[in-house]
């Protein structure tokens, strides 16, 4: 995500003089598309969803039935098992008056089935526990069928619905994460992204009024919107859509990746030059970092929920069309770059986003500083280091580190220490051992975890053994403060 007031800070920042107190407010591509395209997904050893999904425009809900597939490739028996419905979020929200939504939402699950045997399920806000009443053990069969309706907010935080377009975010039941921590149910928050999923694949059937067009994780170019649409998408950890009567497109392509920029009345003269910066973005870091593995990249432009620029999920990414910046309103050319950034680091390459934020945020903003720097001639370096002593300032005044889990951060210093501080990290390690070294770090980490999900751990090893040098203690000082006069050091150092 990227959040409109972080470049507002540094703008102010660099225009004022002030300090940022301010604040206070591997495979080849091509052989995963041949893989993408063999049928037998569901042997793949990743869970595989169906999903069926009908849209009702004047009541604002979306009718689904869900059916999720387990890889039978498990290591223990399943006694049960943990879904996320994070529509429910929007039911009674608890962030505050300015990011609430208008009309609420939620998620209802009806019957839940079990390898087609009722089971037992309760719903706790976002958490949905499903008992299995016989444990199934690895190799066996493990499906799991249910009824939802959705309400979809009016002015929610992402999930939201404005004219004749609905965003369909973190919109259907997602299996929760279970990993060596156990599962993952952490209660949702308004800072940051609080969603961690894993890799799977799709079946999605969508059926909407007439007229209504899909844009979505898929590949879908050119799907009228006659009957129901299947669409299918492998090795994505979640699958987003916008139903829409209000949009345009702008198409073109980034090598052999087809870039679609969806944009809304009155933006016309600022689609074409954020399509251009969408096509260039893709090449630049296919390039520095490897093949973007999927055929399209879709880029929706409007603002999905209160303070938020833009949003990533898997070949889908949001963005406002403009941002302030020193120069005044300019077309939001580092938004949509940041957002396709993602692609790389949280999209292919995942970290848990709850967890360690920084990990996807980090590298998507050095990425984006990085475009910036080398195809729009900004340098935001001289900002980028004031802004990394104030991370100094922060932790000695509250002890909190660049690694920590979304909890342990306000929403104003959130940023700066999860966006900015490590992406001056990145920018200094470039100065001491070169960018191209620090490329080669960012290409063999995303080759090396791609489709997997990486920690901060990870990270560290692959610059380690890259650089060929120690690097823990450059790490250590950026990242955990150590060897700067904190007040004191938090149980947050998850190394
Ligand atoms: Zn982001």
């Amino acid at each position: 995500m990227k959040r409109i007031q972080i470049r507002k800070a540094v703008a102010y920042l660099a225009v004022m003089s002030l300090s940022l107190g301010a604040w206070a407010g591997t495979a080849s591509a091509a052989a995963i598309n041949q893989k993408m395209e063999q049928p037998l997904w569901k042997d793949q050893g990743r869970p595989y969803y169906r999903i069926k999904a009908k849209y009702d425009d004047r009541k604002g809900t979306v009718h689904g039935h869900l059916s999720v597939e387990l890889p039978k490739q498990r290591t223990e028996p399943v006694r049960e098992l943990y879904f996320r419905l994070y529509p429910n979020a929007f039911k009674k929200w608890k962030w505050g008056e300015a990011s609430k939504p208008k009309e609420p939402g939620y998620l209802k699950v009806g019957k839940v089935k079990v390898n087609d045997v009722p089971a037992h399920h309760t719903v706790k806000e976002t958490v949905m526990k499903v008992g299995l009443s016989t444990p199934s053990l690895p190799g066996q069969p493990l499906k799991v069928d249910m009824e939802y309706e959705l309400k979809i907010p009016k002015g929610g935080s992402r999930l939201n619905t404005f004219g004749h377009t609905a965003f369909l975010a973190q919109w259907y039941p997602m299996l929760a994460v279970k990993d060596r921590d156990g599962w993952h149910t952490e209660p949702y928050t308004a800072t940051g992204d609080p969603f961690y999923s894993q890799m799977a694949n799709f079946e999605v059937t969508f059926e909407v009024p007439e007229g209504y067009q899909l844009i979505t994780t898929a590949d879908d170019r050119a799907v009228p919107a006659k009957g129901p649409i299947t669409l299918r998408q492998a090795h994505v950890r979640d699958f987003a859509a916008v139903i829409t009567k209000d949009y345009e497109v702008v198409e073109g392509k980034a090598g052999s990746t087809q870039v679609n920029l969806w944009y809304l009345k009155g933006m016309e003269g600022i689609a074409q030059e954020l399509h251009a910066a969408a096509v260039s973005g893709m090449q630049f870091y296919g390039k520095h970092f490897g093949p973007y593995p999927y055929k399209e990249v879709d880029v929706v432009l409007g603002e999905t929920g209160y303070g938020i620029a833009g949003m990533e999920y898997p070949g889908l990414v949001t963005s406002v069309d403009k941002i302030p910046t020193r120069k005044g309103e300019q077309p939001a050319v580092s938004v949509v770059v940041h957002e396709l950034a993602h692609q790389w680091w949280y999209g292919v390459v995942g970290n848990n986003q709850v967890k360690e934020p920084w990990l996807d945020e980090g590298l998507t903003t050095f990425s984006e500083l990085l475009y910036m720097h080398d195809k729009m001639k900004e340098d935001e370096r001289d900002l980028l280091l004031r802004a990394a002593q104030r991370t100094d300032e922060i932790h000695q005044e509250q002890g909190v580190t660049s690694v920590e889990p979304l909890y342990k951060y306000s929403d104003p210093i959130y940023g700066l220490m999860v966006y900015i501080r490590p992406a001056a990290m990145l920018w200094n390690l470039s100065e001491k051992i070169g960018k191209d070294k620090v490329l080669d770090i960012l290409s063999t980490y995303y080759k090396r975890y791609q489709f997997k999900t990486a920690t901060t751990a990870d990270f560290i090893k692959v610059a380690n053994e890259v650089s060929g040098k120690n690097l823990r203690p450059f790490f250590d000082k950026w990242l955990y403060f150590k060897g700067t006069s904190g007040k004191k050091q938090t149980s947050g150092n998850q190394r």
